[in-house]
C-alpha cells in the first residue's frame, strides 16, 4: 500500500444527485456513471489495487471500494472521498469490516508506510501499530497468493541487483542503478515492498 492522490471527481453533479435522491441504493447507480468513477480512480492508482498494489487484470475490471462500508455509513455511499479502486480479493476480504476505534489505513489521506513495513515479501505492522495490524488482518494483506507474488518480484530484482553489483564499468553500473530505481516507482506492482529491498542495498534512500 502506498500513498495515493485522490483525483478530481469526474461526475460530481451526478454523484450529488444520487446522494440527494430518496433511498438511492449504490446498486441503482447507472453503469456509465460507475464506469466513469472507476476509471478516474483506477487511473490515479496506475491500475493497481489501492490496498495490495496488485495490478488489476484486464479480464477483471476491479471494483469501486467504499472505504467506510456503505451499510454502516449510508450517508457516505455516494461520497467521492469515500470511494477507491480495489481488486476482487481485497474487496471480498474487507467486505463490510470497519472498526471506528481502529480504522483501516486510508492511502488517500495518510502515508501507509507510517503503519506498515515489509521484511522481504512479508508484511508487518510498524512499531506495533494496531491500525496496521487490523488493516493487514481485515484485508488479508498477508495472504499466500500476495506473498508469492511479492517474493517473485523481489527475486527478479535481487538478480538485477547482483548483475548491477558485478559491473566494473561505471556507466553500465550507473545505468543499471537508474533502472533499479524505476522498479520502486508508484506504477510498479508491490512498490513499497521493493523500496525496502532497494533501501537495504542503499540503491535508494
Ligand atoms: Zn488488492
Amino acid at each position: 500500500m502506498i500513498k495515493l492522490n485522490r483525483p478530481n471527481c469526474p461526475n460530481q453533479t451526478e454523484l450529488d444527485t444520487m446522494k440527494n435522491g430518496v433511498s438511492a441504493e449504490w446498486s441503482s447507480i447507472s453503469q456509465p456513471l460507475k464506469t466513469s468513477l472507476k476509471n478516474a480512480l483506477k487511473e490515479a492508482c496506475c491500475g493497481k489495487c489501492m490496498y495490495c498494489e496488485s495490478m488489476v487484470s484486464h479480464t477483471y475490471f476491479g471494483d469501486v471500494e467504499h472505504i467506510k462500508p456503505k451499510d454502516k455509513f449510508p450517508n457516505l455511499k455516494f461520497d467521492w472521498d469515500n470511494l477507491g479502486f480495489v481488486c476482487a480479493k481485497c474487496n471480498n476480504a474487507k467486505s463490510n469490516k470497519y472498526d471506528g476505534d481502529t480504522p483501516h489505513i486510508n492511502p488517500y489521506t495518510e502515508e501507509p508506510n507510517d503503519e506498515i513495513i515489509f521484511a522481504g515479501p512479508m508484511i508487518f505492522s510498524k512499531n506495533g501499530s494496531e491500525r496496521g495490524k487490523i488493516t493487514i488482518l481485515d484485508i488479508d494483506l498477508a495472504r499466500v497468493e500476495l506473498f508469492e507474488k511479492r517474493k517473485t518480484r523481489l527475486e527478479q530484482i535481487d538478480k538485477a541487483i547482483g548483475q548491477c553489483n558485478g559491473y566494473e564499468n561505471s556507466r553500465l553500473k550507473a545505468d543499471a542503478i537508474e533502472e533499479l530505481k524505476k522498479e520502486a516507482s508508484e506504477d510498479k506492482e508491490y512498490s513499497l515492498c521493493i523500496k525496502y529491498l532497494l533501501k537495504s542495498h542503499k540503491i535508494i534512500e
